[in-house]
């Protein structure tokens, strides 16, 4: 039995060894499996390549793909499905943030028949306050409007057997929201414990504008529920303004109101307009994706490959 370990790797170079080395130590407890360390180069630009290319000639069980640019670690992953050889797999990241000792857990898991074993935080590490209010809230939404389970504090840390790594390979849009299409393949998932780290190196490469884009990626790839709640406003405001019309026209009719109409028309215009841009807005997310997929460009584009010698 092989087991795969793919570790997507952007400007890590000063991580990789004490991963290595902690990998090492969490795999010797196991030695009834072959293990394949897959790292997957996407366009560092730093010397993480030379660091891979370095641990491949000196290792047998170091495979790298490097990535022509940086395509971003969802794209990063798609490629690490391609490329993996092993008859499960884990995705970890390189800066030690996901504790190797989980591993073994995993492991046992998968043996017990569970073919997407995932990792829970029962902690997040050291994270600003509004960063952890913004991703409740982003789960809370996206839990809100699409009825597949999306489970909160949990990340791209996972084993995943063969099956579901061919199911994911199947699944090639180009915006990508992998945490999803995880939940969308189903299979029989478990899930483990674990204390989230922080980072041992470096600095995480997400900010908030690309925490933000990959959250709308998260709704907009999951669920159409905004373009409903478009259509909900739209049905409200009309019915709301039908209802004043009548209260206009009575009070005019009736009482020879003289209908003084600057005030009203100028925030029943504001209004209307501020709803008709969001809704456009809304429905422009959507088309900006549509296309994006019908271009049907690869994900990704590899420069070189090296695999495991063989062992
Ligand atoms: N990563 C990547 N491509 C990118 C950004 C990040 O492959 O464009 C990798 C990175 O090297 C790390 C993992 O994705 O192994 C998680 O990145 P990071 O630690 O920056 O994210 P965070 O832990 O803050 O979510
Ligand atoms: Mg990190």
């Amino acid at each position: 039995m092989k087991i795969t370990i793919l570790i997507p790797a952007y400007n890590e170079q000063d991580n990789i060894a004490p991963l290595i080395q902690a990998l090492d130590i969490a795999k010797s407890d196991m030695p009834d499996y072959q293990w394949e360390y897959l790292f997957v180069n996407d366009g560092s630009t730093d010397g993480t390549l030379s660091i891979l290319e370095a641990l491949h000639n000196e290792r047998d069980d170091v495979a790298y793909v490097d990535l022509s640019r940086n395509f971003g670690k969802e794209n990063a992953m798609l490629a690490g499905f391609d490329y993996a050889t092993g008859d499960a797999m884990i995705i970890m990241d390189a800066d030690l943030q996901d504790p190797p000792s989980v591993i073994k857990d995993m492991v046992l898991k998968w043996r017990e028949g569970y073919d997407d074993v995932y990792a829970r935080r029962k902690s997040r590490g050291r994270e600003s306050w509004l960063r952890k209010q913004l991703s409740l809230t982003f789960y809370r939404i996206l839990q809100g409007s699409t009825k597949i389970d999306i489970l909160p504090n949990v990340g791209d840390f996972r084993l995943l057997d063969r099956k579901c790594i061919e199911a994911m390979r199947k699944l090639r849009e180009s915006g990508r929201y992998t945490k999803g299409l995880f939940t969308y393949i189903g299979f029989r998932k478990t899930a483990v414990e674990f204390d989230r780290n922080d980072r041992t190196q470096g600095k995480s490469s997400f900010n908030f504008g690309k925490l933000f884009a990959l959250a709308m990626e998260g709704i907009t790839s999951y669920t159409t529920a905004p373009l409903r709640l478009a259509t909900l406003v739209g049905v409200l405001v009309s019915l709301l303004a039908f209802i004043y019309m009548v209260y206009v026209f009575v009070k005019a009719l009736l009482f020879g109101d003289p209908v003084a109409g600057y005030p009203t028309l100028m925030t029943v215009i504001l209004f209307l307009g501020g709803v008709q841009l969001l809704t456009i807005g809304i429905i422009g997310e959507y088309l900006a994706r549509v296309f994006n997929e019908v271009k049907q460009r690869p994900v990704y584009f590899v420069r070189d490959y090296k695999e495991t010698k063989k062992q």
